[in-house]
């Protein structure tokens, strides 16, 4: 069976505000922020408002939304970075290579012929994270 939504998790925890995050695009039912270890730069998290463990608890209409603001970012992504294409991953359940247990959708811009950083390698430093936080949101703002 599995395990319950556990609103400790870190992701929540941005939610509420308790952790900061480099934020990139936030409505009523969903936030973006970036990835602090990305496997390219501009590496987004869409997460759902919502309490959801990962794909086999959520709502569908969050899920949906969730989706619509991915690919909001996948399309801002390709003026704010330059991106050749944009990658999407989303884990479920530690054997589907979840690590943290709110549901949330990577966007990752792509260059031709450059290869993704292995996921968790490097801890982007927050100077970086900010700038490309700030290029994101005024891609969005402008799409
Ligand atoms: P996964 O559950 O496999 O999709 O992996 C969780 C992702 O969250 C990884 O890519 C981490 O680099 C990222 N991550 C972990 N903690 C934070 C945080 N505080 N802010 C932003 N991203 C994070």
């Amino acid at each position: 069976m599995m395990p319950a939504y556990d609103p400790n998790n870190i992701f929540a925890k941005i939610l509420r505000g308790e952790l900061p995050c480099h934020k990139v695009y936030e409505d009523d039912r969903a936030i973006a922020f970036l990835d602090i270890m990305p496997r390219a730069p501009g590496h987004t998290l869409v997460v759902p408002k919502c309490a959801a463990r990962n794909l086999f608890d959520v709502d569908p209409d969050e899920l949906a939304h969730a989706a619509k603001v991915a690919q909001k970012i996948a399309k801002a992504s390709k003026a704010a970075f330059g991106a050749d294409g944009v990658t999407i991953q989303q884990f479920n359940e530690s054997a589907g290579g979840q690590v943290v247990f709110h549901l949330h959708i990577h966007v990752i811009p792509r260059k031709e012929g450059v290869a993704m950083k292995p996921p968790a390698s490097e801890k982007e430093k927050p100077e970086t994270l900010a700038a490309n936080a700030q290029l994101l949101a005024a891609a969005l703002k402008g799409a």
